[in-house]
């Protein structure tokens, strides 16, 4: 299957599938291949990555460099402050930074990594300077509640939350402002680091219909209106099998099975978060 974009507010379109770079960059020894794993991921059309300042402290940033090296205009390229970072002063700053080390001179998505102390006034008009002056194009959020959402005053494009089967805290409100307010949701950690997969109703619902318990996780994540998913993936079996979980269709009877092994919300909860 082709892949599929979720239209941002503006009209810039972003790849439903991406890959996510948490524990990249950690080690020298794995660099490599975490590149090449990226590099087939862009070839497969996953043309989106997501990292941060944090992961590998700039690490992964640094992978990432060497992944769209001579490919930038084919990446929507997405990174995030620390919330310590966040004031008006070191927002600019950990953005030049960030962009140093994946060798491009624009993000296409910058994001608030979690809520900290200083006000969010203040990072979004450092949010607001950056765009001017063109090293980012959107602004978002990430770890955001609704009421956090709500403080913000403004619609950012985009707020990355836990989201997969065992996580449906979100389905309750954060899923639906999201929707309502035309803002785009970034599932991250969309099979639960792996921990998903040792599910019994899982890996019997992926026997059945001969796929991997991995691509049955994505695929439900995948088929939520308004959802982006973001699987970090370092081998390069997983990318493909990752890519693959775009072209299946969840049946009626499947989509009924796992709603039973893994229940929707039937309350508010506090947003959970890894
Ligand atoms: P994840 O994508 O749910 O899981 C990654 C793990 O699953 C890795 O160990 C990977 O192994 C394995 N895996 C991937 N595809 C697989 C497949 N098809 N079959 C079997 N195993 C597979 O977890 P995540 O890395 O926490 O989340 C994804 C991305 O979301 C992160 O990398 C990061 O970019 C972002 N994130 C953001 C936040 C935030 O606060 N905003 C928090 C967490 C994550 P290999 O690597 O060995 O292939």
């Amino acid at each position: 299957m082709t892949m599929r974009f979720l239209e941002l507010q503006g009209g810039d379109k972003f790849p439903v599938l991406g890959l996510g770079t948490w524990m990249m960059g950690e080690r020298t020894r794995d660099a490599a291949g975490e590149v090449k794993a990226l590099k087939l991921g862009l070839d497969l059309g996953m043309s989106l990555i997501d990292t941060a300042e944090m992961y590998g402290e700039g690490g992964a940033e640094t992978v990432v460099r060497e992944a769209i090296a001579g490919r930038r205009d084919e990446v929507f390229l997405v990174s995030k402050v620390l919330p310590q970072n966040a004031s008006r002063k070191k927002t600019a700053e950990a953005c030049d930074a960030s962009l140093k080390r994946l060798g491009t001179d624009r993000l296409d998505l910058y994001l608030l990594h979690w809520r900290g102390s200083i006000p969010l006034a203040e990072t979004l008009e450092a949010f607001a300077a950056l765009q001017r002056a063109g090293k980012i194009r959107h602004w978002g959020v990430s770890n955001f509640d609704t009421s956090e959402m709500q403080q913000l005053g403004a619609a950012p494009a985009a707020n990355q939350v836990l989201y997969n089967l065992t996580r449906r805290g979100i389905e309750w409100d954060v899923l639906p402002w999201c929707a309502e307010h035309r803002v785009c949701v970034m599932a991250y950690s969309p099979i639960e680091q792996g921990r998903i997969l040792r599910n019994r109703t899982l890996a019997r619902l992926a026997r059945e219909r001969g796929c991997s318990a991995a691509q049955l996780a994505l695929a439900w994540v995948l088929s939520r209106d308004g959802v982006v998913a973001i699987p970090k993936a370092a081998r390069l079996e997983h990318v493909r099998d990752n890519r693959a979980a775009l072209d299946i269709v969840l049946s009626g009877e499947e989509r009924a099975a796992l709603d039973a092994a893994f229940p929707p919300p039937g309350a508010a909860h506090p947003l959970e978060m890894l």
